[in-house]
């Protein structure tokens, strides 16, 4: 469980509320029983609800990678409960995963996904699960989903041609950006022209998080993806780095350098970005951290022993369900829409995740600031109550 005794002791969550939450309500495995051309025999598929008490639909990203668990899909499900709550969203939380690698050829991911829809329709025409893109899919896998649906609020972060949100592929990276310029002058007293920024992945939220805060004026002077990365102290040219991602598959080699993921952790910068995967900054590590300040793009990237070390050092950490939570204030437009047909422009999407991110941002550190915890406490704490006041509504504690 995510929630920790202080939070559970901040928001008086009774014995009923935290026998819900502390399980998942429901976890579906199955596997995909079609051919895939790519030497899997059965994929694996997991797809665990953690609470429906703000839902259905219950909404969370899918996840496409040969080493992702059902105790990963289960703690990222329990995320989404909070972030969702968090943003004040009327969705539960959910996730899925797909055990498979997602660099496989394209015509093996593409009846991978069709599998996958396959097996869990039931969730999908139900409107129990909204699936949307996490590390592995793309608006690619998504137009699969409802190429199999025919059900546009059935799945966001599709194509924009079959009712995607323009701003949706690049939502979570401008929140991350937003929440940064925002956390840059409250914590660091500076303005983003003034900081050094490093950040890990380069997928979709960390390229897009690279651009937006690029254009912001910021030094992003190291970027690392899972085959490492380059760095420049003057700062990198982020336009020249996404044509060598381009062509290389990777950020590694840019500028002729060579920077492992460990030492991006441990370089001296205003700023450090996790925006690829969990669990990577451990007890192992968060001693060499240099960072002031750490925005959390990706879901869980510090473990709890390391969340403690850095609490200890001073770091101020921005967690994942308050800065990555703009891909699914995105998501819940792109579903609305879906139902009504209406459209939106890019800037208006942007508008409406800074608008929200900054509102929650104000709230978290306002209740951070009279409870004295720290800004990952205080966030959960906000969302633990709106799921809790949620069941009370529905009689359910
Ligand atoms: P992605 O698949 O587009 O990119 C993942 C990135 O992580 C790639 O650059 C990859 O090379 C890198 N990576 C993978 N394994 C690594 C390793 N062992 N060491 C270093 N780098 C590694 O995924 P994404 O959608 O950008 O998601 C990244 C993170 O953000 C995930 O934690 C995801 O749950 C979270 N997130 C994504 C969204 C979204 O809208 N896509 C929303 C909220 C949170």
């Amino acid at each position: 469980m995510i929630l920790d005794d202080e939070v559970v002791r901040l928001v008086g969550m009774n014995e009923k509320a935290l026998n819900l939450l502390s399980e998942p309500d429901r976890v579906i495995q199955c596997r995909i029983r079609r051919h895939v051309p790519s030497g899997h025999k059965f994929i694996k598929v997991y797809l665990v609800y953690h609470s429906a008490a703000r839902g259905p639909p219950c909404k969370g990203g899918v996840r496409m990678s040969s080493d992702v668990t059902l105790e990963e899909v289960a703690q990222l499900a329990e995320i989404m409960t909070y972030k969702n709550a968090l943003m004040d969203l009327p969705f539960g939380g959910a996730k899925a995963g797909i055990v498979a690698d997602s660099e496989l050829p394209p015509e093996a991911k593409l009846t991978i996904i069709e599998g996958f829809a396959h097996e869990i329709r039931y969730e999908l025409l139900s409107g129990n699960y909204v699936p949307a893109p996490d590390i592995g899919t793309s608006p690619r896998e998504m137009a699969v989903i409802f190429g199999e649906t025919h059900i546009r609020e059935s799945v966001t972060g599709k194509p924009i041609g079959i009712g995607g949100l323009p701003g949706r592929r690049e939502a979570t990276g401008y929140g991350v950006s937003a929440v940064s310029e925002r956390a840059v002058q409250e914590f660091l007293g500076k303005e983003l022209s003034d900081v050094a920024v490093a950040v890990q992945g380069f997928g979709n939220v960390g390229s897009w998080a690279c651009s937006f805060l690029d254009e912001k004026g910021a030094k992003i002077v190291a970027v690392t993806d899972k085959y490492g990365g380059t760095i420049r102290k003057e700062g990198i040219n982020i336009n020249e780095l996404k044509k060598h991602f381009q062509k290389n598959g990777t950020v590694d080699g840019y500028d002729g350098k060579h920077l492992s993921n460990e030492e991006l952790f441990g370089l001296d910068v205003d700023l450090l970005i996790p925006a690829a995967i969990g669990g990577v900054i451990t007890k192992k590590n968060a001693e060499s951290i240099k960072a002031d300040l750490i925005v959390e793009g990706a879901n869980a990237p510090i473990t709890k022993e390391a969340d403690e070390i850095l609490a200890r050092k001073g770091v101020i950490v921005v967690p994942d369900i308050l800065a990555n939570a703009g891909g699914v204030v995105a998501s819940y437009d792109e579903w609305r829409k879906g139902k009504s047909g209406s459209k939106t422009k890019r800037e208006e999407t942007f508008a409406t995740i800074k608008e929200t991110l900054l509102e929650v941002f104000e709230e978290v550190l306002d209740f951070s600031t009279n409870k004295k915890v720290p800004l990952r406490k205080a966030a959960l704490a906000i969302a633990a109550s709106r799921v809790i006041d949620t069941m009370e509504g529905r009689g359910w504690i």
